[in-house]
């Protein structure tokens, strides 16, 4: 059985004090959600605040990238050392917007997954494909190949610590989001890559999120759905009553 995880991505959004009065609000609205888990990765500017107000309550804290060294001459990046010193128990890897403007390519994803795992931290492998790929029929392969490129050289162990978000770029931010049965079609697709590269006991565990404009009104219908086991949230994540009703997905 996998336990359904929705996670917050606010992106480059909200100061430390909008942080906190979302925090608040959010574990207040939460109530008893054991069985589902609970995420927000909100800026690093606000996770050093963030810590202590979350600990001991049901909604876990992330970062939203990592860089792949612990420490160094790198001006600018955060190492996964750092993140777990702060209390983070998740980063996201490979989001696309990171792909487009900051130039991470399947490599560099790889390569901070196996950082980010050698510190304890899970990690949220993004994958997605753009539309002109959709609209050529190459959206499986593209996605599969990501799949396949992000996870290389982990063992069966490791993937414990692996969640993966399929997230279509044509629906990111778009309010487009995929239908239900379109997402689920590409969920079962890469679970059957996992099947191929991990076996049939990592690829039923493993937990597969959809983001992509996921709203109130249409996270049930994406939920109900075999291989969907949760959802990454970018927009609607920003608004608490909007997250909280999609962390209380029925
Ligand atoms: C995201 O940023 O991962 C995302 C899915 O954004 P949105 O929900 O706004 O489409």
């Amino acid at each position: 059985m996998r336990t359904p995880l929705i996670a917050g991505n606010w992106k480059m959004n909200k100061t430390v004090a909008e942080s906190v009065e979302w925090a608040r609000a959010c574990i207040a609205g939460l109530g008893d959600v054991s069985d589902r888990e609970v995420l927000v990765c909100p800026p690093y500017t606000a996770l050093a605040t963030l810590a202590p107000l979350l600990e001991a309550t049901p909604l876990a804290l992330g970062a939203q990238d990592v860089f792949y060294a612990e420490k160094g001459a790198y001006t600018g990046a955060i190492s996964p050392l750092m993140l777990k010193d702060l209390g983070c128990r998740y980063v996201i890897i490979g989001h696309s917007e990171r792909r487009q403007h900051f130039g991470d390519n399947d490599a560099i994803v790889n390569k901070k997954i196996v950082a980010a795992l050698g510190h304890g931290l899970k990690s949220i492998l993004c994958v997605g494909e753009s539309k002109p790929q959709r609209d050529g029929g190459e959206a499986e392969t593209v996605v599969t190949a990501q799949v396949r490129a992000g996870l290389a050289g982990l063992d069966a162990a490791q993937m414990e610590k692996i969640v993966i978000a399929y997230e279509p770029i044509w629906a990111i931010g778009t309010g487009d989001t995929a239908t239900a049965a379109d997402a689920q079609a590409m969920h079962a697709a890469i679970r059957a890559t996992l099947v191929g590269l991990f076996g049939d006991t990592v690829a039923a565990a493993l937990r597969i999120q959809y983001g992509g404009s996921v709203k109130p009104d249409n996270v049930d219908e994406l939920m109900a759905q075999l291989d969907i086991d949760g959802a990454l949230v970018g927009g609607a994540s920003l608004a608490v009553e909007d997250f909280l009703r999609i962390a209380h997905f029925v």
